[in-house]
């Protein structure tokens, strides 16, 4: 049976993000941006929490844990082994390739450096579900806090070989910001142009832009396309490196 995902704002434009498992019942948190929203979220669908799956250290990822737990002791917290002095209360640690359960569901853990060193994906194969944390948004990536562009660049690439058709969660509801910028590094891209347009309709509406999918962000995200010659051109690098050039486009977004 497929994984059921609720997602949710939390604080400004942080997303809560839970799944569930109907075969046995089984529900994760993805992170605990704020533990209200999380609860509030849980009682609504009746689900009870089994896990939280952590992505990274940053405070508006964590600081809903120790409230969360308070109401669902049992829960399991998992994250990165890298991380583990400094995201509180983990009870399973683990590493690039470790298999994770929610239920019956399994995921891989993705080692995914760059906005945080510890950072971790974690990817649903069966369900063709990825949940990106602060690493990969639609439109953009995260900011490259913790190690060089280079290292981001090369996690954001793990990400970008996965099936096409799955589809991805992220941290934050920035798509709109990101589609801006988008346009302007990739002014030629038909695909993005309508991408864009798409956007800011449903954020005119009030809707949420996430999921996106792995095939999506290929066509449009120009973080993903540090090799197109549209986007190079338009940042003078024709023929750079594709490091190189995801340099480029992260230290204009710093600025923007
Ligand atoms: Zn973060
Ligand atoms: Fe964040």
């Amino acid at each position: 049976m497929a994984l059921q995902v609720h997602q949710f704002i939390c604080l400004d434009d942080n997303f809560g993000v839970l799944i569930h498992d109907p075969a046995t019942g089984a529900t994760a948190s993805i992170d605990a941006p704020d533990a209200a929203p999380v609860l509030a979220a849980l009682a609504n669908k009746g689900w009870t929490l089994t896990d939280i799956l952590v992505t990274h250290h940053h405070p508006d990822h964590i600081q809903g844990i120790a409230e969360v737990k308070v109401k669902f002791p049992g829960a399991r917290v998992t994250g990165a082994k890298a991380d583990a002095h400094r995201i509180k209360g983990l009870d399973a640690q683990v590493v690039e390739g470790d298999e994770i359960t929610v239920g019956s569901a399994r995921a891989r853990v993705i080692e995914t450096p760059g906005h945080t060193t510890g950072h971790i994906a974690y990817h649903f194969p069966d369900d063709a579900l990825l949940f990106a944390g602060d690493t990969l948004f639609a439109l953009g990536c995260g900011r490259a806090f913790e190690a060089p562009s280079p290292i981001l660049y090369g996690s954001l690439q793990k990400l970008a070989a996965l099936p096409e058709e799955t589809r991805v969660y992220c941290g934050h509801e920035y798509t709109l910001g990101n589609a801006k910028f988008a346009l302007t590094v990739d002014p030629g891209n038909v695909e993005l142009a309508r991408r864009a347009a798409d956007i800011s309709a449903l954020r005119a509406a009030g809707q949420y832009t996430l999921p996106t999918t792995i095939g999506l962000e290929l066509a449009t995200n120009p973080f993903l396309r540090a090799t197109d010659p549209g986007v190079q051109a338009a940042v003078g690098m024709t023929g750079r490196p594709a490091a190189e050039v995801f340099t480029e486009l992260r230290e204009r977004k710093n600025r923007g």
